[in-house]
């Protein structure tokens, strides 16, 4: 139980409710990723506790946007190796989440991770975030889409934007210095059909670290033409 306690008090924080079930969970995932790092590149990030306070609280931060309670259906774009989707699904486990990554190697793991948790609701698929952004019962069709460190603010939002349905949302778990990345994104925001409503910023507990989440409300349709072809978007970015 030794990262019970901090990981309660980060739940606390952002008024979720946690216990020895959800620890077990976090803790059997925390042993998978270090067994499949030694395999395949998961993360940098390989000691007991940054793993603890760096992907999984770092994580749970995206709950300070309380309104992510009331999702039914989350999408997270380039999730890895599940972050900040796994920690969402084993917080809200009655809610539907879909893992996406273009990395085959990552969704297997995500897969396992998935069996070994007995984790319901939640699926990972394999395939770039350009191409499902196309598909019937992926573009405009879910509450939320989450990203974390995948691209800058333009590119994401292009990547990110066209799944949200009209009046769901779009949050970026972003670093500590954000304000020049989002006036360079804001226009991307802006042409696919969203609005910067909130920038908060969070502390993880115990830790020097200050991250940003950057809350994107969607308040009309994304034009057919977007997401633009893979390349397309990180070459000429919305700008
Ligand atoms: N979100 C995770 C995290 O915060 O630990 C992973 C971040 S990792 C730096 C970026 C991930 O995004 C990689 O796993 C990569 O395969 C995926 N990715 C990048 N571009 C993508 C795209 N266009 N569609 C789907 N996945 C993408």
């Amino acid at each position: 139980m030794e990262f019970f306690e901090i990981m309660n008090t980060a739940c606390i924080n952002e008024k979720l409710y946690f216990d020895k079930e959800k620890y077990d969970k976090f803790m059997k995932y925390k042993d998978l990723i270090k067994e499949w790092n030694e395999k395949i590149n998961l993360t940098a990030i390989t000691e007991d506790e940054d793993i603890v306070k760096k992907h999984f609280i770092d994580s749970i931060k995206i709950f300070r946007f309380s309104l992510l309670n009331t999702a039914k259906r989350i999408i997270d774009i380039g999730t890895g190796a599940g972050f900040p989707g796994i920690p969402i699904s084993i917080m809200l486990p009655e809610v539907e989440v879909v893992l996406l990554d273009s990395l085959n190697k990552r969704v297997n793991f995500l897969n396992e991770v998935i069996k070994e948790l007995n984790l319901k609701n939640i699926t990972a698929l394999h395939g770039r975030a350009e191409d499902f952004a196309r598909e019937k019962g992926y573009r405009e069709n879910f509450d939320f889409a989450v990203s974390r460190a995948v691209a800058n603010m333009a590119v994401l939002s292009e990547l990110c934007i066209p799944y949200v349905k009209t009046n769901g949302y779009f949050i970026a778990l972003k670093g500590p210095s954000v304000e020049e990345e989002i006036n360079e994104g804001k226009k991307a925001v802006v042409t696919l059909g969203g609005v910067i409503e909130d920038i908060i910023n969070v502390d993880i507990e115990n830790t020097d670290l200050k991250h940003n989440l950057v809350i994107v409300k969607k308040i009309k349709e994304t034009p057919k033409i977007y997401p633009r072809k893979a390349g397309t978007i990180q070459k000429k970015p919305i700008k």
